[in-house]
């Protein structure tokens, strides 16, 4: 992309995303293109841009590990600076404060392309930073609940819990399968124990969707959101 996107570009973007991904769970009709045509009218672009630009939305989706829209599958192809931009927008539109982590995964990702890397340096002192962030209070008894369901078994891969934790129980990590930070409820009927492989993936994996409707599957106390 030549020219650069506007704040104001990108903000409407982000916008139009967001409003699709509430009319999707919500089962709401929607028509995507209309979105993109409102757009392309509005700051003079073509609607395939606009298409584009929703693609490089859901990629940042993906690094937030976050779900994205059906249809709109992630485009990899966006620079740190407007994916870092992106993710600022997502949490202001939605009202979050959250740590920033895409333009350091992308960062990453970029130069693990290159071959033969030279061993860096490192820091010896990182410097840190105090930030505010959004939290969601969540209920103990569900966690504890849920993982009394799953026996010390992963419920995704059904394997036992790889270790122990520090209690002496099968370690597992609890889970929003429609997740907080998507609108999901902090209730037993949204939330699997998994083991830190599955959690990983049901939220890093390129198959995250397909994995998320095989919980829903399998487990029949599990209610779509
Ligand atoms: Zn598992
Ligand atoms: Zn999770």
């Amino acid at each position: 992309m030549s020219d650069s996107w506007s704040k104001e570009e990108l903000l409407a973007s982000v916008q139009a995303y967001i409003d699709m991904q509430r009319k999707e769970r919500q089962g709401l009709p929607f028509t995507k293109k209309r979105y993109y045509e409102d757009l392309a009218n509005r700051f003079g672009r073509t609607t395939k841009a606009f298409e584009y630009r929703m693609q490089n939305i859901s990629y940042v989706m993906t690094l937030l590990g976050r779900d994205w829209l059906t249809g709109l599958k992630p485009a990899k192809n966006v620079g740190a600076n407007v994916a870092e931009e992106i993710e600022a927008l997502i949490a202001e539109v939605e009202g979050q404060k959250l740590v920033p982590v895409v333009a350091f995964e992308i960062e990453a990702r970029e130069e693990g392309k290159r071959k033969n890397l030279a061993r860096p340096g490192g820091t010896q002192n990182p410097h840190s930073a105090l930030s505010t962030v959004t939290l969601y209070k969540r209920d103990a008894a569900v966690v504890a609940w849920v993982k009394q369901q799953a026996h010390g078994k992963c419920e995704c891969c059904g394997l036992p819990a790889p270790f122990n934790g520090s209690d002496g129980q099968p370690y597992l990590e609890v889970h929003h399968v429609r997740r907080l930070a998507d609108g999901g409820s902090d209730t037993v009927s949204n939330a699997v124990g998994l083991c830190p492989n599955c959690h990983r993936a049901l939220h890093y994996s390129e198959n995250a969707k397909g994995l998320v409707s095989k919980l829903y599957d399998r487990i029949p106390r599990l209610v779509r959101e």
